[in-house]
C-alpha cells in the first residue's frame, strides 16, 4: 500500500519540500512509495484524504493556526519537517526584537500581520519530527520506508563529530572556531565542518550530548561564550545558555 500524503507549508523558505524533488537518482523510486494527495512542489492534486502530513515552517500568522488545525484533524500521523517546525528555525530569530519595530523596519509603512514565530508543536500534537535546514533526503527517505513497513522511524542519538570525524575531518574548534557539532545530532553527515563551516546546530540538541564538557572545551580554548550563545540562538534550537559569563 502507498503512503497516502500530503505536505503543507506555512512560514519557510520552502526549502525542505525542495529538497524532497531534488535527487533525481532516487526520486522515480521515493514516488513509487507515495501516493501524493496535494504537495504544491510536486503534483498539481490538491486532495483532502490524507493520512500523513508534513508540515513544514513555522507559525506566524493566526490564519496559519486555523488551516494547521484542519491539517492535524485530517492526519493519522503529522510530521514537524525540518527546523523551522520542529524549533521556530531562523524565523526565530524576529522573537528577539520587539515585533512592532521588526515590522517597521522591514515593512516600513506597509499593514503586515505578523505574530511572534511559534513552532509547530506549540500549537498542535506533533507525531513525528524530522529536523535539518533542509532536511536530509536520505533521512526522510529512509524514514517514509519505516512509516509504510509500520517500523518504528529512527533518528541518530549521537552528535555531528561522530559524522565528522568519519569524514576524516580537521576538527574546526582545534583551528579556533566554534562549532556545534559535538551537541547537534547528527544525520546530515556533517555536511557544514566537511564544507569547513562550523556546524550551527540546525538539527537540534543530539540525545546523548555533554553540554558541561562542551562548555569546558569552548572555555579551555578561550572561545568566546557570547558568540556560543548568538550560535545557539540561531535555530532556536538549544535552550540559552544558564551563565552570567555571556
Ligand atoms: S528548515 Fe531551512 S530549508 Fe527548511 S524551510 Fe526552514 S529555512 Fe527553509
Ligand atoms: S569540526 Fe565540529 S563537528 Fe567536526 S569534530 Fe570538530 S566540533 Fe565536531
Ligand atoms: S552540520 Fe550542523 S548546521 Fe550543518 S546541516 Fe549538519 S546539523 Fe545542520
Amino acid at each position: 500500500m502507498k503512503l497516502k500524503i500530503a505536505s503543507f507549508d506555512f512560514t519557510c523558505c520552502e526549502g525542505c519540500q525542495l529538497q524532497l524533488t531534488n535527487s533525481e537518482s532516487t526520486l522515480t523510486d521515493f514516488l513509487e512509495l507515495l501516493d501524493i494527495r496535494n504537495f504544491r512542489e510536486i503534483s498539481s492534486e490538491r486532495l483532502d484524504d490524507y493520512d500523513i502530513a508534513l508540515v513544514e515552517g513555522s507559525i506566524s500568522r493566526e490564519d496559519e493556526v486555523e488551516r494547521l488545525l484542519k491539517i492535524r484533524k485530517q492526519a493519522k500521523v503529522l510530521v514537524a519537517f525540518g527546523t523551522c517546525a520542529c524549533f521556530g528555525g531562523v524565523n526565530s530569530l524576529k522573537n528577539s526584537f520587539p515585533l512592532d519595530e521588526t515590522v517597521r523596519e522591514v515593512y516600513g509603512d506597509m499593514v503586515i500581520e505578523t505574530l511572534p514565530v511559534r513552532r509547530i508543536r506549540d500549537i498542535v500534537k506533533v507525531d513525528l519530527s524530522i529536523p535539518g535546514c533542509p532536511v536530509a533526503k536520505e533521512e526522510v527517505e529512509r524514514i517514509m520506508v519505516s512509516l509504510a513497513t509500520d517500523s518504528i522511524p529512527t533518528l541518530p542519538k549521537y552528535p555531528v563529530c561522530v559524522e565528522c570525524k568519519q569524514q576524516l575531518n580537521t576538527c574546526l574548534i582545534e583551528l579556533g572556531e566554534i562549532c556545534l557539532g559535538p551537541i547537534t545530532r547528527a544525520g546530515c553527515n556533517a555536511v557544514c565542518p566537511t564544507g569547513k563551516t562550523a556546524c550551527l546546530g540546525c538539527r537540534g540538541p543530539a540525545e546523548e550530548l555533554n553540554m558541561p564538557a562542551f562548555l569546558e572545551l569552548v572555555k579551555e580554548r578561550g572561545l568566546s561564550l557570547s558568540d556560543l550563545q548568538e550560535k545557539l540562538a540561531f535555530y532556536n534550537a538549544f535552550e540559552p545558555l544558564a551563565t552570567d559569563e555571556t
